[in-house]
């Protein structure tokens, strides 16, 4: 039996997550979940799945959850901020961490999962970006598992060999090819990217996401993320990497070799295929996904990325090559711009110019610690309030 924490447990992921180890009882208990604000969300699953320890962002949300478990009769203690969330990723019990957590906030749970050796099945791709070759050590020197959940990356993984150490060309890779839907506005005239809402941008065609990475997706900063995200999981660099439009995310990634295989894994869009083969990595569990009816979808397109129109995929780039701090800062002014367009308090074009501003704008450090990525990402926030 595994023992399972499930970081972020009340968004998109995180009950997709749960969805698959419900159908899973024989192998998989859920150790513990977290939330930030769905505090009844969380105390339906912890009714549910009675974990070791749930976990709330204050001590008032985390006092006034212990006494509904308590009432109930659950065992389940209750804990509170990222001290807590580190306790429930790190605890010696536990065997798998999902890191499903938006954002930076993610970082320190999920590095304190890496710390411990766990296997981290990872969703939260920011803390990747923001901090990949301390990350990456931290996971060597640790002996963690680190497996890919973000499909791409989880469809990549798939078709690629075992490398052991030595370098994708060692074993054959010419490319990675990641795909992207091209997100709602593929085909939006440019001069019609002031006027785009909230709801507009959250709309995905092919995935129901959280808020964040939908806005990302929208912008191509997601395709950007996960370029940087691909760079630091497979050892390789942006040159080694085509990002390729697909715009009805059946293929989720491809490789292709120097004997002219392209390999590609393909499903429907359901996040509980790459969650399920996290779970049960190297074996394969059911995930409630419906077989892909390929003469039903007749038909894959594919075509090249429009940088022009959608410049947060370039910054992504520039920033990986700039190494250092460089993805920090643009992780975290993207994180203030998207929040400041969900709140209406920026427009949709403005992401793209604030994530700009900031990139170029602020020196890059080396990231000998923690600290200096931390130090990076709050002057990086701060740049782009005041440009708001
Ligand atoms: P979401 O917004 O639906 O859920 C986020 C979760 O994180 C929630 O449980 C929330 O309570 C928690 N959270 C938010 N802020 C927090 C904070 N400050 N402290 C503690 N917990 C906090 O997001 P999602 O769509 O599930 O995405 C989660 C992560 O997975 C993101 O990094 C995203 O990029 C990645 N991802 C998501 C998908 C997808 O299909 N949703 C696909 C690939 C990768
Ligand atoms: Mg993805």
């Amino acid at each position: 039996m595994q023992q399972v924490t499930v970081l972020g447990a009340t968004g998109s992921i995180g009950v997709s997550t749960l969805d698959v180890i419900r159908r899973h009882p024989d192998k998989y208990s859920v150790f513990a979940v977290t939330a930030n604000s769905r505090v009844d969300e969380l105390y339906q699953q912890c009714v549910e799945f009675q974990p070791v320890y749930a976990v709330v962002a204050s001590a008032s949300q985390a006092q006034a959850l212990q006494s509904r478990c308590v009432q109930q009769g659950l065992q389940t203690e209750v804990l509170n901020g990222e001290e807590g969330l580190c306790q429930a990723a790190k605890a010696p019990e536990v065997d798998v961490v999902m890191a499903a957590i938006v954002g930076a906030a993610g970082l320190e749970p999920t590095l304190a999962a890496v710390s411990a050796g766990k296997k981290v099945l990872l969703a939260n791709k920011e803390s990747l970006v923001m901090a990949g070759a301390l990350f990456i050590d931290c996971v060597r020197r640790a002996g963690a598992t680190l497996l890919p959940i973000d499909s791409e990356h989880n469809a990549m993984f798939q078709c690629l060999p075992v490398t052991h150490g030595n370098g994708l060309s060692n074993v054959g890779v010419r490319k990675l090819l990641l795909t992207g839907s091209g997100g709602p506005f593929r085909t939006l005239p440019l001069d019609q990217f002031d006027a785009v809402t909230p709801e507009q941008a959250c709309a995905h065609p092919n995935w129901s996401m959280g808020q964040k990475i939908s806005v990302d997706s929208a912008t191509m900063m997601n395709k950007g993320l996960e370029l940087i995200e691909a760079c630091w999981l497979f050892d390789t660099t942006p040159e080694q990497i085509d990002v390729v439009i697909h715009k009805q995310s059946i293929i989720h990634s491809l490789v292709q070799y120097s004997d002219g295989t392209t390999l590609a894994q393909m499903g429907n869009p359901d996040m509980r295929t790459p969650i399920a083969y996290g779970l049960a990595w190297p074996e394969r569990i059911t995930a409630g996904v419906d077989d892909l009816d390929l003469v039903q979808i007749a038909q894959l397109d594919f075509e090249a990325p429009d940088e022009h129109r959608f410049p947060c995929l370039r910054l992504a780039r520039e920033a990986f090559i700039a190494g250092g701090t460089a993805p920090a800062i643009l992780n975290a002014a993207n994180e203030i711009a998207v929040e400041a367009f969900l709140h209406r308090r920026a427009s949709f074009s403005d992401i793209a110019r604030i994530n700009e501003t900031v990139l170029n704008k602020l020196e890059v450090w080396e990231p000998k610690d923690l600290g200096v990525v931390q130090k990076a990402d709050a002057l990086a926030r701060q740049t782009a309030l005041s440009l708001l």
